[in-house]
């Protein structure tokens, strides 16, 4: 083997209620648009809008 670190760079979303601005960070999903409607909010009623999406790399 040539490189006996291998980098792996995982995408993350960030969902952020727009009710009661809970946010929350799940692995990113295909299809996630920034900004756009997500999903339900775990602990209210309202909906979760996409306020980020971001990379992080990790050196194993
Ligand atoms: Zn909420």
């Amino acid at each position: 083997m040539m490189f006996s670190k291998k980098k792996i760079t995982t995408a993350y979303t960030v969902e952020k209620c727009t009710k009661c601005g809970m946010l929350r960070k799940r692995k990113f999903a295909e299809g996630d648009v920034l900004f756009t409607e997500s999903s339900k909010c775990t602990s209210c009623d309202g909906m979760t809008n996409i306020e980020k999406i971001f990379g992080e790399t990790i050196e194993q």
